[in-house]
């Protein structure tokens, strides 16, 4: 609630991923709002101490918190753990991936105008994580969809769209194909879109079209639905439609936790640099204070890093400047104590997250 001390899980995460917390803290901290950090690790570095890359003790903290920033963590590619952030979404039932894709003043980008949400089913798909190999020449990996995850992310997003006055909203499949699987999410879409008639529009998409459509006219579209494997694609391929992906931020949200984290991963070749760009990783603490009803705050935060990215001074070389992540999250600290606002706000309901 606005105006209390929040208690917040923070994972800092691996590559560029510390760097960017530390950031991210110093502004939030600096948005006048309390916040008691409880600060936990995963990923790679603690499997020698826990046996695991995401221990109980985090998957307890956030169930207590309820809320959660985390920065990206490294999954190893084609051997390796399970991806501790697919697992930390399943384990928690997070199942709404909620990835906006807005145009800022300052962000070079080949579009103006840019108004996105991506509402990606997070619990299943081909994320499901069933595979196996067939003899020594082939594998396998199952895709499943279910109805009760499809009309769940469904009326997520219609619940979405009807809290944020937006317009529309767009499922993405490919149902001419996998006429089972994206058929039965596409039917459930289309039977959830029933109950909104009148209120929000609904259209779908078939996911390579909607690729096609994205590049030559995103204005046309509002909030896109998507099950998880489309959903994460098109979320980068919006995260490059208005900045690239050091600009991305999400939301993980489930019934009982929700955690904030941005689009890109850890990005090791900037790792420990001060380079890379802190803005997803804010911008997903804007959506956690909204989250969280601090509007008022989450506005000035937002407001202040919008100023600072427009002047252009002080931003990271991905925005074609020389600041370093630090810098950068000074100038809007700097910017917030020198415009202090009131802390507290109204509260929304978490669907706005
Ligand atoms: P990536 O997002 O880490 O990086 C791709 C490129 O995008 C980088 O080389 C860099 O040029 C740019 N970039 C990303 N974040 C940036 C930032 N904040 N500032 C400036 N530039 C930025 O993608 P990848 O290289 O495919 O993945 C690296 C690792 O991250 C992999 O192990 C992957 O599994 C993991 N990953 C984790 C998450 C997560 O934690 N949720 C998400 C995606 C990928």
């Amino acid at each position: 609630m606005a105006g209390m001390t929040h208690r917040v899980t923070l994972i800092p995460g691996d590559g560029i991923g510390p760097e960017l917390a530390e950031a991210t803290r110093r502004v939030l901290d600096a948005s006048g709002v309390g916040f008691e950090w409880e600060v936990v690790d995963a990923g790679e570095a603690v499997i020698a101490e826990y046996g695991t890359p995401l221990p109980e003790h985090v998957l307890a903290s956030i169930r207590k918190n309820r809320v959660a920033l985390k920065g990206p963590i490294t999954t190893p590619i084609g051997e390796g753990f399970r991806s501790v952030n697919v697992t930390l979404r399943q384990a928690l039932n997070l199942y709404a991936n909620v990835r906006p894709a807005r145009s800022m003043a300052g962000l070079e980008s080949r579009y103006e105008n840019v108004d996105l949400v991506i509402v990606r089913e997070n619990t299943e798909d081909l994320y499901a994580g069933i595979e196996h190999r067939v003899g020594r020449d082939a594998a396998e990996s199952i895709k499943i969809i279910t109805r009760e995850a499809s009309e769940r992310i469904a009326r997520y997003a219609f619940d979405y769209a009807v809290a944020n006055g937006r317009r529309k909203v767009t499922a993405v499949h490919k149902a001419n194909i996998m006429k089972l699987s994206d058929g039965l999410f596409l039917e459930c879409c289309r039977a959830v879109a029933a109950e909104y008639e009148g209120r929000v529009a609904f259209e779908d998409r078939i996911v390579d079209n909607m690729c096609m459509q994205l590049v030559q006219k995103p204005e046309q579209y509002d909030v896109l639905v998507a099950p998880n494997l489309y959903g994460d694609i098109i979320s980068d391929l919006a995260a490059g439609l208005v900045g690239g992906l050091g600009v991305a931020p999400g939301a993980n949200i489930g019934t009982d936790a929700a955690v904030f984290e941005p689009v890109h991963g850890s990005a090791p070749k900037y790792a420990g640099l001060n380079r890379a760009n802190p803005t997803a990783l804010i911008l997903s603490g804007v959506l956690m204070l909204r989250h969280l009803g601090e509007i008022e705050a989450a506005e000035r935060v937002e407001d202040a890093l919008r100023t600072v990215i427009a002047e252009g001074r002080t931003v990271t070389y991905d925005l074609g400047g020389t600041a370093g992540t630090s810098e950068f999250a000074e100038a809007i600290v700097a910017r917030l104590e020198a415009a202090p606002g009131r802390t507290g706000g109204s509260r929304r309901p978490a669907a706005s997250a």
